[in-house]
């Protein structure tokens, strides 16, 4: 091939990897395995940036430790249940999920993943992700949703789960429970009220930005050293329009400066409300039901919104607002929606989590974190831990939640394991104690309940692989969700951490903003894969540090092509010089080649370092500097004469160390770029290296054990770039004859390498004195 097609070769390379199993997991085999409990990417229409930049991240790595040490394991999954792949389901069909019976929208997500399905993970093969693709699971698949079952039941049989009816994070877009890591805070502009209750006839000013609660108003809560307030304590308040009364507490969380240090209690406006009604056993007043509407009274029917308007206006006919002023804070919102929550009493299953923080803490320590500076992240997030992890939620597309009551006496009845998966819907049970029929539970588990077990379920798609895995890769903005809860099942389980090491990205920025697909900052991988190829759009991805956001340029991509064509280029040029090459050692390196090695030898030592350590955009740029500056631009041209017009040892040393450079340098990029390195390698190097692939060939190995004291091959490039600089000067060409006088110092340097100076810059002949490059 003359050009480098990009997409002809990846076409190809593609098929080649697919039907020759290139990265299939091989069981038998005796090395150690390494594997990787890979990130299942939601479902949709098409792979974004994102993912393209954080899975190009995870492969570098893997594919450096298939070459390095031998046996992967890397399967792949998809994440397609839960309220994601509802919303999306919904979307793209133009319908809602809450509209139709639970069966039918079942069978809608079921159909619309089928068909997209494959289109999407092709995404996945076009980008060069190395994953054996035949070991796949889906988290909504029969297995996945058997393991997620058993995991619940386990749980439920140690003490781990339990059912409350409590007033719990809804959403009432979703009309569903969420957790407290879906939530989001987001600023919003507010009216900040001071509003008249009454108390002995005189005026109980409270300010809130909560009117809409008034009607669920159960206290007053006083600082019990706040001055101004003390002689009512003990008192009962009458809540204006309302007019039922509540009693006035002192309570030490009432703060004295805020506001008019006077505040109301209602069932629920935040988590506060939820923990000070239940402190004081107050009779909660539920007045919003789950769609997020008034439930009774002159407001019934209106939403948070209209019943918050309604009651001001009604508050300002009646003259019973002070004050008013406008204020910005942040108001909790459901990250999947943007909707505001509220906290509706319902009834839910739990996870418990907070009497185990100091494990949780103890557990994330013991894992190597890359870059390390996230486990603060989730150090932080425990410490903040304030609701048990609740797990059920009021959707259809989810895995059911395997459990029967028993309304008479009040027995929970569990499916056996030989009965999973089971959907209580569907099947009708007796209670064992009393023989009556029992409810099925009709919420599904949150979708976080069955991925935070995917180690355990790769490791159920094939033998010889357990907790725990070698590596999670993942992002930072899931380390609350993913990471957190995969390390509690894995424990409360097992008693094992999930993995040695995370390792987490960062996101796609453009102009130092994230992308966007609303802004129209979103920019598809297709597209650009289309127009660069796959390698340049990865050669991209190392650009930054693993946990650093990137922006995305388009001139890293050009960069990264002019880089793909530069490899095949200078590859067709070494075998071009390699003809007659018949892969003898020679009796003696010349000076300049072993001098070449030993350099070459110090970047297999430190790229191999790099990605030992996931510093992968280093090792980028030591591969790029190495292959531009000393390979290309320098050492073809040292050798270039000495290979045309010489014979025997001379030229084999020079030929030897062409090939064997030029392997190294490709292996040592392959992670990063794994088509453009095949093609040469099944081009060039097969023939002599056997190896069917370049990807499960041996990773270079440093040849030289000494280290090269030596600083003349640095001396020599010197040399060559100065003199050069003259030529340009001059306005000659590179292969003009000259005559050159090197300084004493650099000649002594670089007098073993005098001959190669004479043919790299064509010079008749080199003397000593001042630096002087005469040009003929
Ligand atoms: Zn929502
Ligand atoms: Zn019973």
């Amino acid at each position: 091939m003359e050009n480098y097609n990009t997409k002809e070769v990846e076409e190809k390379l593609k098929k080649f990897w697919e039907t020759d199993k290139i990265y299939k997991f091989n069981s038998g085999s005796k090395k150690p395995v390494y594997s990787v409990d890979t990130p299942p990417p939601y479902v949709s229409g098409e792979m974004h940036m994102g993912h393209a930049f954080s899975y190009s991240q995870q492969d570098f790595i893997i594919r450096f430790q298939r070459m390095f040490k031998g046996n992967v394991f890397y399967p792949f999954g998809t994440d397609d249940n839960g309220l994601p792949t509802e919303r999306y389901v919904e979307k793209i069909n133009k319908i809602k999920s809450k509209s139709m019976s639970r069966s039918a929208f079942i069978d809608l997500c079921l159909k619309t993943l089928k068909e997209m399905t494959p289109t999407f993970v092709q995404g996945y093969k076009d980008l060069g992700i190395s994953a054996d693709y035949s070991a796949y699971y889906s988290t909504i698949d029969k297995n996945s949703q058997k393991i997620s079952q058993k995991s619940f039941i386990d749980l439920f049989n140690k003490g781990e789960i339990y059912k409350k009816e409590f007033p719990t994070l809804w959403c009432p877009e979703c009309q569903t429970t969420i957790a407290q890591a879906e939530l989001e805070d987001k600023e919003l502009p507010s009216l900040f009220s001071t509003i008249k209750f009454k108390c002995d006839g005189k005026d109980l000013l409270i300010a809130t930005t909560r009117p809409e609660l008034l009607g669920a108003c159960v206290a007053i809560f006083v600082h019990p050293t706040d001055k101004k307030h003390k002689t009512i304590i003990g008192k009962k308040a009458k809540v204006p329009i309302f007019d039922f009364e509540v009693p006035i507490i002192a309570d030490n969380s009432a703060d004295p400066d805020k506001g008019t240090g006077a505040m109301m209690v209602c069932s629920y406006g935040d988590k506060y409300d939820v923990d000070a009604i239940n402190r004081h056993k107050l009779n909660p007043r539920v007045i919003f039901e789950k769609s997020g509407r008034i439930n009774s009274g002159k407001y019934k029917g209106l939403s948070v919104k209209e019943a918050r308007k309604k009651i001001l206006e009604d508050l300002k006919n009646e003259n019973l607002i002070k004050e008013q002023k406008e204020i910005s804070h942040a108001v909790n919102v459901h990250d999947k929606c943007g909707t505001e929550i509220e906290f509706i009493l319902t009834e839910q299953w739990f996870i418990k989590i907070l009497d185990k923080k100091d494990i949780w803490i103890s557990q994330g320590k013991k894992i190597n974190w890359h870059p390390e500076a996230m486990y603060k992240r989730y150090e932080n997030w425990v410490n903040g831990l304030e609701w048990d992890w609740s797990i059920s939620r009021e959707r259809h597309f989810g895995v059911p939640i395997p459990v029967w009551f028993c309304e008479k006496c009040k027995e929970i009845i569990l499916p056996k394991e030989n009965e999973l998966p089971v959907d209580p819907l569907q099947i009708k049970k007796k209670c064992p104690k009393c023989k009556q029929e029992v409810i099925p539970e009709e919420k599904v588990l949150d979708t976080w309940a069955t991925s935070s077990l995917t180690p355990q379920i790769a490791s159920s798609l094939t033998k010889g692989v357990g907790i725990p895995f070698s590596l999670r890769p993942q992002a930072h903005d899931i380390i609350r969700t993913w990471a957190f809860y995969t390390i509690v099942k894995s424990y409360l389980h097992e008693k094992k951490l999930p993995w040695g090491n995370i390792m987490v990205s960062g996101y796609v920025t453009v102009g130092g903003v994230g992308m966007s697909k609303s802004k129209g900052t979103g920019i598809s991988p297709k597209k650009v894969l289309e127009e660069y190829g796959a390698d340049a759009l990865r050669y991209w991805a190392a650009g930054s540090k693993l946990g650093s956001d990137l922006d995305y340029q388009e001139k890293d991509l050009v960069t990264g092509k002019k880089f793909v064509n530069k490899l095949w280029n200078a590859s067709k040029f070494v075998f071009m010089n390699l003809k007659d090459y018949k892969m003898e050692k020679p009796k003696k390196l010349e000076k300049v080649d072993e001098l070449f090695l030993m350099n070459l030898d110090k970047l297999i030592k430190s790229v191999t370092y790099r990605f030992e350590t996931y510093d992968y955009s280093k090792a980028r740029a030591d591969v790029d500097d190495f292959f531009w500056r000393i390979f290309c631009d320098n050492y073809l041209e040292i050798v270039k004469k000495r290979i045309y017009n010489e014979k025997g040892d001379k030229k084999i040393s020079a030929q030897y160390a062409l090939y064997n450079s030029l392997l190294s340098i490709v292996k040592l990029i392959a992670p990063i770029m794994p088509f453009v390195t095949e093609e040469i390698y099944q081009t060039y190097f097969k023939g002599n290296e056997k190896i069917k692939s370049i990807h499960v060939s041996d990773w270079p190995k440093f040849k030289y054990q000494k280290e090269s004291s030596e600083d003349s091959f640095d001396v020599l490039l010197d040399l060559i770039s100065k003199i050069r600089q003259e030529k340009t000067k001059a306005q000659k060409p590179m292969n003009c004859e000259i005559n050159l006088t090197l300084e004493k110092k650099d000649h002594d340097k670089v007098k073993e390498l005098l001959n190669d100076l004479k043919d790299v810059t064509n010079a008749k002949e080199i003397k000593t004195g001042k630096f002087k490059v005469e040009i003929f």
